[in-house]
This record gives structure tokens, sequence and C-alpha cells, in this order.
């Protein structure tokens, strides 16, 4: 009989040829446990998906009553849901005013892709300017943005019209024009290495925005949710978006995203012609319940204000020959090896230690840190002592 592992190999698409390929058996927490019994912290959570760990009780509990309240129902937009209308208001009474209208999806790449639809069908106008080294998606517009060709060229023709800017450069960001639907910018960039915006970066980004009839698309598909050390990172950089897109842990756990705007902006999409953007399961009814039960975890007590903290806590122990840098804020930090060589051995490495970790699209002398933001202090020391150990090894 075939293993698991072999079925695996054969019968699932493969994105890479060389997967981690762990048999994961269950998952509770910040730890993923495989068939054999090993134990492994994740250090990634999924890529910034189970912000509030594993096998949240709270959030199996809201999708076991969904469930079994109902499922799907309808094509989007039809039928009044009550987990989608609870969770739009809770979430845009969280937000600024102008964020008051909630189209759900079912991923990241499909927030974006509304998004842009929803920009260039307000603003008449075609052009979309992203920054180099972002990721927003991998459908055939997102890949256009992609300023690396390396991974687009062999799918072309993808969108026209877009053009790319570098993220922190003043200077480029004279290209956007009157000409300009959008930019869609990450307020930090994430396959980049975790880089922060510097020099008021976005404020700027705002204001030319602002001065060229340009909206301004915020992905805010990795950074949501806490996992900057505020709810939106855009937050901490004092200025807001047009249009706000969410995925990856808004559901957590349960596939589900999100584009929000103006009610103004957003009803562009109803009109002439309508059904501007159609889903089929945008919003289902059971992952709607698991976002609206983890917004409201997020929101209780000290949650978001611990994350800074507990982000300082973890690099302050990362004093190693092999570091030679760290940076990020909040729980979403990648640390820099000595070379990329470095870095692959240390993701190896790392598995063997019990630590799961991830490399980044476009910057493959680093490795991330962004554990479940519920961890706490022993997690936090748990997981440093395996980062040196592993750097002892590497
Ligand atoms: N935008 C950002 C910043 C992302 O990190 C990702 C996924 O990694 C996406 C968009 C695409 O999201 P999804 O994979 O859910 O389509």
């Amino acid at each position: 009989m075939l293993s698991q592992k072999q079925l695996f190999l054969q019968h699932i698409g493969q994105t890479s040829p060389t997967p981690l390929a762990i048999e994961i058996e269950k998952a509770e927490g910040i730890y993923l446990f495989d068939k054999q019994g090993k134990k492994y912290i994740d250090m990634v959570s999924g890529v910034s998906v189970s912000n509030l760990g594993h096998a949240n009780k709270r959030i199996i509990k809201a999708v076991k009553k969904q469930a079994e309240t109902y499922m799907h129902l309808m094509v989007y937009g039809e039928f009044i849901q009550a987990p989608q209308v609870e969770y739009a208001r809770l979430l845009t009474s969280k937000l600024p005013e102008n964020l008051e209208s909630v189209y759900f999806v079912n991923s990241g790449s499909e927030a974006n892709e509304g998004a842009i639809k929803l920009a260039k069908r307000y603003t008449g106008k075609y052009e979309v300017i992203a920054c180099k080294n972002a990721y927003h998606g991998s459908t055939q517009s997102l890949m256009a943005l992609m300023s690396n060709k390396q991974f687009s060229q062999a799918f072309r023709p993808l969108m026209p019209g877009v053009k790319h800017i570098e993220f922190n450069n003043e200077q480029d960001l004279k290209q956007i024009s009157n000409k300009t639907a959008c930019v869609i910018v990450e307020p930090i960039q994430g396959e980049a290495g975790i880089l922060t915006p510097k020099n008021n970066y976005l404020q700027k980004l705002r204001k030319r925005c602002n001065d060229t009839g340009t909206l301004l698309i915020l992905d805010e598909i990795q950074t949501g949710f806490g996992r900057t050390g505020s709810l939106f990172a855009f937050e901490k950089y004092g200025i807001s978006p047009d249009i706000l897109t969410i995925a990856k842990a808004m559901g957590g756990g349960m596939p589900i995203g999100a584009f929000v705007s103006s009610k103004k902006i957003m009803n562009s999409l109803t009109f002439n012609p309508a059904l501007g953007h159609i889903t089929t399961f945008g919003g289902h009814p059971v992952s709607a319940a698991a976002a609206l039960e983890s917004l409201k975890i997020l929101s209780e007590n000290n949650f978001i204000n611990e994350i800074d903290k507990k982000g300082k806590f973890i690099i302050s122990k990362l004093k190693h020959k092999e570091i030679k840098s760290c940076r990020g804020t909040g729980l979403y930090y990648s640390v820099e090896l000595n070379s990329a060589e470095k870095a692959d051995r240390f993701i190896s490495t790392a598995v063997d230690n019990g630590i799961i970790s991830d490399r980044f699209l476009y910057n493959n002398a680093r490795f991330r840190i962004s554990p479940p933001l519920s961890i706490s202090y022993d997690g936090l020391q748990e997981i440093a002592d395996a980062i040196l150990k592993t750097c002892d090894e590497i």
C-alpha cells in the first residue's frame, strides 16, 4: 500500500520540488504534531493565518454552531446572513469612517482582484501602480504586479497597464499621475523580508494619491488582525486607505477575505452593469462566524497591546554570530543570517529542532518569525532557544 507521503507526491498538485512534506496528525496552540508524535512550534502561523493559535476552542465552537445552523445558502449578496452582517458591523466599527462597506470573498487574491476592479470601475482609469518586491497574489492580474520576472514571465501576457515604483522611494511617487486608477501597497512589505516604511513614506504616498485623484489600496492581508502590533498596520502610520484588503487571519483558520471601502466607491459594482463582482462562496457563513469570533477575541482585554512587547522580548534573545540583523514590528519579524546558504540550512535544520520557519520570496538570506499572537512568553523563550541551537548547528 502506498504511504500518505507517496500519495501526496503522486496526487496533490505540487508547488515546489522540495515540500516540507511533514505528515501532520494534529495542531494545537503554537504546536503542530506529526504522525510520529514529534512536536513542532509553528513559527509562521501558516503564513500569518493562525494568529489566535491552532484549534482555538472559541473559534471551533463558533464554527460548529454555524455549521449546524446553516452553511451555504445562495450566491453572494442575495440573502441576509447574520454572520456576514454582524461581522461587517463589528469590523467597520473599528475602521475609519470611510471604510464602511464590506465585500466578502474567499481569499487574499480575490480581495485584491476585487479591489483593483473596483478602483478601475470607480475612477474610469486602468493604470495600476504597485511596488517592486510586493506580493499581492498569484492570479494573472496579481502576477502582473510582481516586479520580479522570475515568477511571472512564464505566464505572460498578464494584466496590462501596470507600473512599478520602489517602496520607500519618495522620488518614485512622481510616477503616480492623474492617469493612475490606483496604487496597491502593503503597509509593510512582507515578501521583501518585512520591510517597514521609512520617513513618513505612507503619508507621502497618501498625499500623492489625494493630489492625483488616485485610489489607495492597502493590502493588509498579511499585516492585518494584530500581526504588526495594532489591529491594522495603517493605524501605526497615521493614514487610511480608500480600499482595504484583508484575508488570512481574518477567518481564524477558515478561508475568507474581503475588500472594504466607502459606500460611494463600493456602489460602482452595483450599477451599470450590476454584478460588478460575483462570487458563489464569498463570505461563507461558517467562515464568517469564525471571523466574527476571531475579531471578538482580538478585541478583548489587552490582547493587541501585548504583541509589540512579545516581539521585542524574542528579538532581544537573538544574539548569535550567525545572525546579522532582525527587522520588523509586532510579531512580524525577519532574521537575516550571514548568507542565503545559511538561511537554507537554518530552515531545514530548524525542522529537526522542532521549529517551522519559512523563507521570503524576494529576500533569501532571511527567515521569518511570525508565531501565533496568542503565544506565551514561555513559548517565545522556547522558540528563541531553538533558534539559537539551530544557529549553532548551521
Ligand atoms: N497579499 C499578501 C500581502 C499576501 O501575503 C498574500 C498571500 O501570501 C496575498 C495577498 C494572497 O492571498 P491568498 O494566498 O489568500 O490568495
